[in-house]
C-alpha cells in the first residue's frame, strides 16, 4: 500500500509515521508513506499557497493551483489507481467500515488543508472527503496520521499478530473486552477468575460476554445494529444478572 500525504508541513508527520507499528511496517516495506510539500507545486519566487477569501472575512484559504498540481502529479506517479481523499471536517466520518474499505486500495493520496480550508474548486479533483470526527483541528496532518494508522493496521503483516486487529473494537461491531496483565493483585483489585482458569473456551466466553455488556453500556447504538445470536442474548442476560448481584452486594 502506498500512502502519499500532500501537506504544507511534512516535518509534522515525520515522527508519528516513523515510530512503532507504522515505522516497522515501513521498514519492512509492507506500507510505503511519502509526504509531498504542497509548496513545491506553487509558482513564483515566494511559492505562495494561500490567499484572502473572496467576500472577505477572517483567515486565509488554500489556493487551488498548487493543490491540484500536487494531486495530478500523485495520480500520474504510479500505474496503480490512486484514491485521493480530501481531509475535511465536512467529509464522511471515518469509522471502521470506511477504514476496511480503504484498506482494499493500493494507493491513497491524502490532501491536508490548513487555515480556513481549501478553495472549494479543489473538491472536484478528489475522489472522496473524510473527517476524523465532529470537531475541528488546525490542519489535515493529525487526520492523515489517524487515517494512515487505522488503515495500516488492517494490512496483513503490519501487526505482529494479524488476528489482534480482528478482535479490536468495532471490527465485529462490538467494543472489545477488557484486558489485564500482571500483577495479579493491583492495590486489592484482582484478575477475573475466568482469565486465570487456563480453559480457552471459558476465557472466550468471558471475553464475549464482557464485549457484549460493555457495548450495551457504552455504545448502545452499536449493539442495536447487530443481530445477536441466542447465545449472545444469553450471555448478555447473564452479564446483567451478575452486575445486578454485584451492585446489591456492594
Ligand atoms: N473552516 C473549516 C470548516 O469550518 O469546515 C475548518 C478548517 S480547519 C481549521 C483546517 C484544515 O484542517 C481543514 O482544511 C482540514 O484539512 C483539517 N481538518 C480540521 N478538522 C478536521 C477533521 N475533523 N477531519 C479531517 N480534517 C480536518
Amino acid at each position: 500500500m502506498l500512502f502519499e500525504i500532500l501537506t504544507l508541513f511534512p516535518s509534522m508527520l515525520e515522527a508519528p509515521l516513523s515510530e512503532s507499528v507504522l515505522g516497522k511496517a515501513r521498514e519492512s516495506g509492507i506500507i510505503e508513506v511519502r509526504t509531498r510539500n504542497i509548496r513545491d507545486f506553487a509558482e513564483g519566487r515566494h511559492r505562495v499557497c494561500d490567499d484572502a477569501p473572496y467576500g472577505g472575512g477572517a483567515g486565509m484559504v488554500m489556493k487551488p493551483e498548487p493543490l491540484v498540481s500536487a494531486i495530478e502529479e500523485s495520480r500520474a506517479r504510479t500505474s496503480r489507481e490512486a484514491h485521493v481523499i480530501l481531509l475535511t471536517p465536512q467529509g464522511r466520518l471515518l469509522d471502521q467500515r470506511l477504514v476496511e474499505k480503504l484498506a482494499a486500495e493500493s494507493h491513497i493520496v491524502l490532501v491536508c488543508g490548513r487555515y480556513e480550508g481549501v478553495d472549494e474548486r479543489v473538491r472536484e479533483f478528489v475522489d472522496s472527503e473524510v473527517s476524523v470526527g465532529d470537531y475541528v483541528v488546525s490542519g489535515g496532518e493529525p487526520a492523515a496520521w489517524i487515517l494512515v494508522d487505522a488503515v495500516s493496521r488492517l494490512i496483513p503483516g503490519v501487526l505482529g499478530n494479524d488476528s489482534s486487529a480482528e478482535a479490536d473494537s468495532f471490527s465485529q461491531g462490538l467494543l472489545e473486552h477488557p484486558h489485564y496483565t500482571r500483577p495479579p493483585d493491583f492495590r486489592g483489585r484482582k484478575i477475573p477468575e475466568d482469565l486465570l482458569s487456563g480453559d480457552h473456551a471459558r476465557i472466550a466466553k468471558w471475553r464475549r460476554k464482557q464485549a457484549l455488556i460493555r457495548t450495551k453500556q457504552r455504545r448502545r447504538d452499536l449493539l442495536d445494529r447487530l443481530e445477536l445470536t441466542d447465545e449472545d442474548q444469553r450471555l448478555l442476560e447473564e452479564a446483567e444478572e451478575e452486575l445486578a448481584r454485584n451492585e446489591e452486594a456492594s
